[in-house]
């Protein structure tokens, strides 16, 4: 079930939102390759109607299942939105899609859900990465002595 709420019901008085979002309804899979949303989305939210347009102001809070970006290792990582503000228009090219009276707030949760993704995650600050990295500088700097090697071969031909 997608977040959706009655905007008849805002005429009077304002609106709570409370729940769990399940993610399924996010569709946020595939979106970024380290990053997997498998819990329901939590949201607290408040809708009030103001002119031709409603505000929807709360809290919105995901936890997500990361992979770090340097060393892979798994974790969980808190996507929290507080406060979250949505401004949406009931009339103009903006206009929120409205359906029997509903208006349907899940492509705004999505669209700012996936803007507070992290950009690189990293497991931690101090994160290492993969002990194999190491090995490969290494690699770097015996390449490094090779081709010195090779330079003064090259002179020995020279002479
Ligand atoms: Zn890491």
């Amino acid at each position: 079930m997608p977040l959706t709420f009655n905007i008849r019901h805002l005429e009077e008085k304002e609106a709570l939102l409370r729940g769990d979002l399940a993610v399924a309804d996010l569709e946020l899979e595939g979106c970024d390759e380290l990053i997997h949303a498998r819990q329901p989305l939590r949201y607290d939210l408040r809708a009030e109607r103001i002119g031709q347009a409603i505000l929807v102001q709360g809290r919105l809070e995901m936890v997500v299942d990361c992979e770090c970006a340097r060393c892979l290792k798994p974790f969980h990582h808190s996507v929290v939105l507080d406060p979250w503000t949505a401004h949406l228009p009931l009339d103009g090219p903006e206009a929120v899609p409205i359906k029997d009276d509903l208006a349907d707030l899940t492509p705004f949760l999505r669209e700012d859900i996936l803007l507070e993704y992290p950009q690189h995650p990293l497991c931690g600050t101090d994160c290492g990465g993969l002990p194999n990295r190491t090995n490969e500088k290494k690699a770097t700097g015996a390449g490094r002595t090779e081709a010195s090697s090779a330079w003064s071969e090259l002179n020995k031909l020279k002479f």
